[in-house]
């Protein structure tokens, strides 16, 4: 490499070629740029046509992680933008054609106030991440609303989620803010750890934790204190009541369960089974489908991911049945495959298939095609987009005391 570069550079001045270098840099960033814009349609488009549900990603920025091979901020970053390309025409426009990056544009698509895709796509232009960052933080917030809700937990649902309100005083709140921030905090010391750690290619690391995953994990590690006393890999007391002559599923105190549902719970050894025959219970459990210590460390040290390409949660795993054990599949490692929960939800509601033995293993989405861990890269067949070249932004000291931050309109109102 540097005897290349030694032999064409010979006698040129480091000035010199320094120009020649940031000449090509500045042709390459405009390709870069174009490249990312054309990317960010295309993510927009699987989006809005809702093409990704197939695919068995748990979201756009995770199929975008996997596809494209990029990090989970990155991919973050090329959702959001994608999310709100027909709000943002302008600056997505800056993109395609070269003149501003991703992250120029990630910055607004993440944080500016409606309508503002005229105001930034001046400032777009000549100002760097961190000054867009400090620019959208001066745009004036709304107001919170002052007419006093009264503390409550509330629950609608629809047939696919339920939705909860919850409505704090300050200072439950604040309480309630410092759990979900501390177990927030201790899946993203989970997650780095596992990152930095784990063997696997950087795209298929999972995304990074959420506030619902901090939330669900405030609610399992608090609900029931018996759980830390369990034997490992134990950790939910679902209790179904099922009835094998029928193969009809209930939960218990709660409601009948589809067969999906049944399976799903049942694969596991993660709830109480009662069997139960014309009403009346025979036995809880079978010692056969219980996964015990040793399996399940056996199945740990085989498969140390979640096994559907794409996905890399490493945590709460579960172990599934390739042949349900309802179908007759027993309890051993040929037939049992970690899955993260949502990946085995989604194959017990038959959005994925998982086909086995564990050591042929096939994931299907739900059009039948397989799924493959690799990224989609490849090497380009046409030529880079023909954009001009793309200095980058000016860099210039900000004048923020000269500087009118964007004004949201206020609603139309309709009275
Ligand atoms: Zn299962
Ligand atoms: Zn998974």
């Amino acid at each position: 490499m540097s005897s290349i570069a030694s032999v064409g550079t010979a006698g040129v001045s480091p000035c010199r070629r320094l120009d020649a270098l940031f000449a090509e840099l500045s042709e390459l960033t405009g390709q870069r740029n174009a490249i990312d814009g054309r990317i960010v349609e295309i993510v927009a488009e699987v989006e809005r046509d809702e093409l990704w549900g197939a695919t068995g990603a748990r979201s756009i920025p995770a199929l975008v992680a996997w596809k494209t091979g990029v990090s989970p901020a990155n991919a973050e970053t090329i959702a959001a933008v994608a999310h709100r390309i027909e709000e943002f025409p302008r600056c997505t426009q800056g993109l395609r054609e070269g003149r501003v990056s991703l992250d120029q544009v990630g910055v607004i698509a993440q944080r500016a106030a409606e309508g503002s895709d005229e105001h930034y796509a001046q400032l777009i232009e000549v100002a760097t991440v961190s000054q867009l960052r400090t620019a959208i933080k001066l745009e004036p917030r709304p107001e919170p609303d002052r007419r006093g809700p009264q503390p409550s937990i509330t629950k609608t649902s629809d047939p696919n989620f339920d939705f909860w309100r919850i409505t704090l005083p300050h200072a439950e709140s604040a309480v309630f803010q410092a759990a979900l921030q501390s177990h927030r905090d201790a899946l993203i010391t989970e997650w780095t750890h596992d990152r930095d750690t784990s063997s696997g290619e950087p795209d298929q690391h999972p995304p990074m934790p959420t506030n619902v995953d901090a939330f669900l994990r405030l609610v399992q590690t608090g609900w029931d204190g018996e759980v830390q006393r369990r034997p490992y890999g134990q950790r939910t007391t679902v209790v179904v009541h099922l009835d094998i002559n029928q193969q009809i599923g209930a939960l218990h105190l709660g409601p009948l369960l589809c067969d999906a549902e049944r399976q799903y719970l049942t694969c596991d050894a993660t709830c109480e089974v009662w069997f139960e025959r014309d009403g009346q219970p025979i036995g809880a459990g079978r010692t056969t489908r219980t996964i015990n210590r040793r399996l399940r460390r056996a199945l740990e040290h085989r498969d140390q991911t979640c096994a559907v390409p794409g996905c890399a949660a490493t945590r709460g795993l579960h172990a599934h049945h390739i042949v349900h054990w309802e179908d007759g599949g027993p309890t051993e490692l040929a037939n049992l495959v970690l899955v993260c929960p949502y990946h085995h939800r989604l194959h017990h509601r038959g959005i994925i298939t998982i086909t086995g033995p564990a050591s042929h293993l096939v994931v299907t989405d739900s059009d039948g095609q397989q799924l493959h861990p690799a990224s989609l890269a490849r090497a380009p067949k046409k030529p880079p987009p023909a954009v001009q070249p793309c200095k980058g932004p000016t860099g210039e000291r900000a004048q923020w005391w000269w500087y009118q931050p964007f004004q949201p309109q206020a609603p139309p109102t309709t009275n």
